[in-house]
């Protein structure tokens, strides 16, 4: 069966938000998955996929050649079927043609629309999991149940060993805590009082900081507000499905709209997410059936871009200056004393 491929070349919280979509194809044959060697570190062990073509975007062999390598391997399998473009760029479009599948399904607002077979309506006020879903089943279709569109992470045995051994050197291994994810790839995304927040929490609360290494400074300001008792310092230190088991074993997650957010939805952790330039209603809000959100809802000029600007167009940040820790701190008690969703 020569089965179906879908394209996804996004951001990590779009690889994320693409599960779903996978396991609905994994039903009817085997699917491969064209990702950025980050996507692929997401996907890893995940059942619903034979197997996850690497394609560096910006690596040591950029776009044209990571383009031709990436095709030169496909075209090495049987044809697909169907190639699903969850990533609607003119180049995903592109790499989709040269595949020689019959069909390209995507959205119809995309750039690369002109290169598809199909081409779907793109639902605005859609969650983006359900949005990205959706390309598998016809405009008519009845819409998922929630089950069908949260999105699956699969940590591996190795990195929940690497999560009881972080916990283990910091004497943490049966704490409850939260974690706290301070970092966003867009500068207005990242609210400024995760250090304030710390201080409130660390009276009554054991706390883990997560994010990569480009939050390294953030989470040293963080730790450093805190007794060292209280907080364990993830940042830099696991892989991503590490992280990501780390998240799953929270009591809750404070997070920007950024990837860990998403991690939290696929690990069903009640998330506290902090919205400044962006608004949950562009569908990338938190799918845990626990959840609460924090926007400075009063303010006119939000949103005002799709991702964050990296500075404030207008130049006072009220969005997220205005975000004071007390009430973060007052939607994660609303959030830990909460049965179901918000
Ligand atoms: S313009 Fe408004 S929404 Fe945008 S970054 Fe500035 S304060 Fe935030």
């Amino acid at each position: 069966m020569s089965g179906s491929l879908v394209v996804q070349t996004s951001f990590l919280g779009d690889v994320i938000l693409t599960t779903p979509l996978i396991a609905e194809l994994a039903k009817r044959g085997p699917v491969d998955v064209v990702a950025t060697p980050e996507g692929a570190a997401a996907l890893a062990n995940n059942p619903a996929i034979r197997q996850v073509i690497r394609y560096d975007k910006s690596g040591s062999y950029s776009s044209a050649l990571g383009m031709r390598q990436t095709v030169r391997q496909i075209r090495r399998k049987p044809p697909y079927g169907v190639v699903y473009l969850a990533q609607g760029s003119l180049r995903s479009g592109l790499l989709a043609v040269l595949t020689g599948a019959e069909q390209r399904i995507g959205f119809a607002s995309s750039t690369g629309r002109m290169l598809y077979t199909t081409q779907l309506k793109y639902r605005p006020e859609k969650h983006h999991a359900e949005r990205l879903w959706s390309l598998s089943m016809s405009e008519c279709a009845d819409p998922p149940v929630a089950e069908q569109v949260r999105p699956q992470l699969y940590p591996s045995d190795q990195d929940r060993e690497a999560v009881d051994s972080l916990l283990r050197i910091n004497g943490a291994l049966d704490a409850s805590f939260i974690a706290l994810a301070p970092g966003s790839a867009w500068g207005t995304k990242r609210w400024p009082y995760f250090r304030e927040l710390a201080a409130l929490l660390a009276r009554d609360h054991h706390l883990a900081i997560i994010g990569s290494a480009a939050d390294a400074d953030a989470a040293a300001a963080i730790a450093n507000a805190i007794p060292p008792t209280s907080v364990i310092n993830a940042v830099g230190r696991l892989s991503l499905l590490a992280s990501a088991e780390l998240i799953g074993r929270a009591r809750a997650i404070v997070t920007n709209d950024s990837a860990p957010l998403h991690l939290a939805s696929a690990m069903g952790t009640p998330t506290i997410a902090i919205f400044g330039p962006t608004v949950p209603e562009f569908g990338f809000g938190p799918l845990a059936a626990r959840r609460g959100v924090v926007g400075h809802e009063a303010l006119g000029c939000r949103p005002c871009h799709r991702h964050g600007p990296e500075r404030c167009p207008l130049g006072h940040w009220k969005c997220m200056r205005e975000l004071a820790p007390a009430r973060v701190a007052e939607v994660i008690d609303q959030v830990l004393d909460s049965s179901v969703a918000a």
